[in-house]
């Protein structure tokens, strides 16, 4: 006589579950492409959790049998549609004031990304927009964006401060994301702490003044304050140097963060390289990556995050040599980057369809780059990112019947139903 597992959610009639989960994913993230490609597929399957936790995941007659759906328990049938992860987006700057939606057409007529910011544009005018801005109305705007990320399948999402470049404003942004954080109907938050996004303008003259601010005084008062788990940088020539960005990463793990850097983005010049020889967790853009950079990422822990909408938002051709990298044994992960300036897209959905058309992957392969690799570059394997027995229950029901033609739909809604912790959060 077998006592079956108590669940409060089962899913069944499944006709394709994608559980992107492959035996030595707890090792570390996955190298190469067949590990790339494996989606960990079955047919006819079902997933059932208790108290937001799988339970039991597999082939429908298995999880029936090992399983009783408690009274009360949520029950949903998939009609023979696709079950995906919840999407894991490790990349965004979501705590702002207004859009730019004024620099994107200027872009799009020929004026560059930097000519833009040289003319007060860009970044610094997120900034300025910003500190003017009181937390319950950044509340209120970030819940909004992140409400629609949750939409479009993310159940899981980093956010990044970075348009405060000073103490207080920086805190505010934290701030912002603790309070939305747990709040049901939202992803699961991952906060960073990007004060070095930019140069303020009023230390634009003795920038490593506020390199020093930044290390001895705002870094120590967010983790002080638990307000972030990770710190970052903008190493790119003209923002900040590889030596700025080693001092601002290292006292960043000093103090317990994991680190990750924006490297390589337009121009490049080391930033990969340094990702690597710190251990880094991930090294994100790479649009301009070097020979020597993605051989360091690929002997390094570090994932290489791309963010192919960022560089089709602006209009330029330099995506990330997603295929040489992949080749050359660099785990990579997919996100966003949504923003108000270069990329306000917080859609997974559009996202992997960029990366299939523009740097030339397979959905399987976005797929598991959204999911268990995407966890890999925020440290969070064991908990998110594939589907399997001990993990949190995020995941997708889809309208379609598999993951190729959510990537092929590009911008249609395919998401039927959205679970995060075993409970439908969107539907
Ligand atoms: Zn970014």
């Amino acid at each position: 006589m077998t006592h079956p597992i108590a669940c409060d959610l089962l899913v069944d009639g499944i006709g394709r579950l994608y559980t992107c989960h492959r035996p030595g994913d707890e090792k570390g993230p996955r190298r190469g492409p067949d590990a790339l490609s494996d989606v960990g597929l079955v047919e006819d399957a079902a997933v059932a959790a208790y108290q937001g936790e799988i339970v039991a995941v597999g082939p429908q007659d298995e999880v029936h049998r090992a399983v009783r759906l408690l009274p009360g328990g949520a029950y949903l049938d998939a009609g023979g549609r696709a079950v995906v992860p919840g999407f894991v987006d490790p990349h965004t700057h979501a705590v702002f004031g207004r859009s730019r939606p004024e620099e994107f057409g200027r872009r799009l007529v020929g004026e560059s990304y930097q000519s833009i910011a040289a003319s007060g544009g860009g970044i610094r005018a997120s900034v300025r927009d910003f500190r003017r801005r009181d937390r319950r109305e950044l509340v209120t705007l970030t819940r909004g964006r992140l409400r629609e990320a949750l939409r479009s399948g993310t159940t899981t999402i980093e956010v990044k401060s970075g348009y405060g470049l000073e103490l207080e404003a920086e805190l505010k942004a934290l701030r912002v994301l603790r309070d939305l954080s747990g709040e049901s109907g939202l992803p699961r938050i991952v906060p960073t702490c990007l004060a070095a996004h930019e140069f303020p303008d009023e230390y634009r003259d003795r920038r490593d003044a506020y390199v020093d601010l930044v290390c001895e005084t705002i870094l120590p008062q967010a983790v002080a304050e638990g307000l972030a788990e990770r710190v970052d940088v903008f190493c790119e020539p003209g923002v900040y140097t590889v030596e700025q960005a080693r001092r601002v990463l290292s006292r960043g793990m000093e103090l317990g963060l994991d680190a990750c850097i924006h490297a390589d983005e337009l121009e490049g010049g080391g930033g990969s390289e340094l990702a690597a020889e710190l251990g880094a967790a991930s090294a994100d853009h790479l649009g301009a990556i070097a020979p020597e950079g993605i051989e360091a990422l690929a002997a390094a822990p570090t994932v290489g995050v791309l963010l192919p909408g960022t560089i089709f938002s602006l209009g330029l051709d330099r995506f990330a040599p997603a295929r040489t990298m992949i080749e050359a044994g660099v785990a990579v992960a997919l996100a966003t980057d949504f923003n108000p300036g270069s990329n306000y897209c917080s859609s997974i959905p559009l996202t992997m369809a960029i990366a299939c058309t523009r740097m030339h992957l397979h959905p399987h392969e976005t797929l598991v780059m959204a999911t268990i690799q995407a966890a890999w570059a925020l440290r969070r394997p064991d908990s998110v990112g594939s589907l399997r027995v001990g993990k949190r229950c995020d995941l997708l029901v889809l309208r379609t019947e598999t993951i190729d033609e959510l990537v092929q739909h590009m911008g249609a809604d395919e998401i039927e139903t959205v679970v995060q912790d075993g409970r439908i959060v969107a539907d």
